[in-house]
């Protein structure tokens, strides 16, 4: 005899509730936490190819950087990351001392103690975003050159958001477009951008709108700051639903920072003047979990515009 199942199992739980579920395990394997998995072979293959096409949309002027996942504490903190999203913070611990030191703590563990209490901090932080680095390279090239400057950046990025849903990873991939120059380079940018994305949602066949957003900044005070940010209109999204009905998702952003890296870092244009910022950044798993969603699991079936766009 069958026992009666007491609670229903969570996998049948979430399936029934949340259609994404479906497709999850020809995409990403459980390797012990939320919102950190193994990538399939057939996940990274679209995710490559979405890597080529938007590789295929870059300005031929841009400059290509591409950042690891760690980045310098010192420069993170100087960004003003903490005045905005500690909580998403993660920074990198290590076991620091002699020999004798290191060799205690990690014998705790052995005896089932914590060897945690042992960790400090160490000069590296996770890059929550990936395009941090690039202001204070820039800057310490002296001015901008008359038409600005415009880059190609990536990282792999981090975000303390432990989560099971698909479209909310803790590590994640994010490819960035940046203009730095004059308020009015910066806004046409911005403006070209935002047009061109809808584009692209349409060559891949996602339905998608724009709409003006805030960042998750933290606490009371943030929220001040995240209604200040839609007045001025500050930042845009292109959203799409993964699944009929379903609250779109946040795929692509359209951030102008005025003069913030600007300030903070001594980024002047060619006259002078404090250099402003933007940036257009593509969240590389979250547009090809879309896909997924949208179009189904086996790629021969995806819509032509599509299969051209990402040359299956
Ligand atoms: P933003 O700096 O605007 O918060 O993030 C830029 C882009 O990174 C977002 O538009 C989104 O596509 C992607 N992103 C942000 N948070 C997450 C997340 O938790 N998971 C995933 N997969 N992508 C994210
Ligand atoms: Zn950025």
């Amino acid at each position: 005899m069958t026992p009666p199942l007491a609670h229903p199992a969570p996998a049948s739980a979430a399936s029934a509730a949340d259609p994404t579920e479906r497709i999850r395990a020809a995409l990403f394997h459980r390797i012990g936490a939320d919102g950190v998995y193994a990538r399939t072979g057939l996940y990274e293959e679209v995710l490559q190819r979405l890597t080529a096409f938007v590789t295929r949309q870059r300005d031929p002027r841009a400059e290509v950087l591409r950042f690891p996942p760690v980045m310098s504490r010192a420069q993170l903190e100087k960004s003003g990351y903490l005045k905005s999203f500690p909580n998403l913070l993660g920074c990198v611990c290590a076991l620091h001392g002699t020999e004798s030191e290191i060799r205690a703590a990690a014998d705790r563990h052995e005896t089932g103690g914590d060897w945690t209490s042992s960790l400090a901090p160490s000069d590296l932080v996770l890059s929550p975003a990936a395009c941090y680095p690039l202001y204070p390279i820039v800057a310490g090239r002296g001015r901008l050159p008359r038409d600005g400057g415009l880059y190609d950046v990536a990282a792999d990025c981090f975000r303390r958001e432990p989560s099971r849903a698909l479209d909310r990873l803790q590590s994640f991939r994010m490819r960035e477009f940046v203009r730095i120059g004059t308020p009015e380079a910066i806004q046409a940018f911005r403006e070209e951008w935002m047009g061109r994305a809808q584009q692209l949602a349409a060559e891949l066949a996602l339905p998608c709108q724009l709409d003006v957003a805030n960042d998750p900044f933290f606490g009371r005070v943030g929220q001040m700051m995240a209604v200040s940010q839609r007045q001025q209109a500050l930042k845009f999204e292109l959203l799409i639903p993964y699944f009929e009905g379903a609250k779109p998702t946040a795929c692509m952003s359209f951030n102008y920072h005025r003069d913030h890296f600007g300030v903070t870092w001594g980024i002047e244009s060619e006259d002078g003047a404090v250099a402003h910022t933007s940036c257009v950044a593509f969240g590389m798993d979250r547009l090809a979990v879309a896909l997924f969603c949208v179009h189904g699991i086996d790629l021969a079936r995806w819509p032509a515009s599509a299969g051209r766009a990402l040359g299956l």
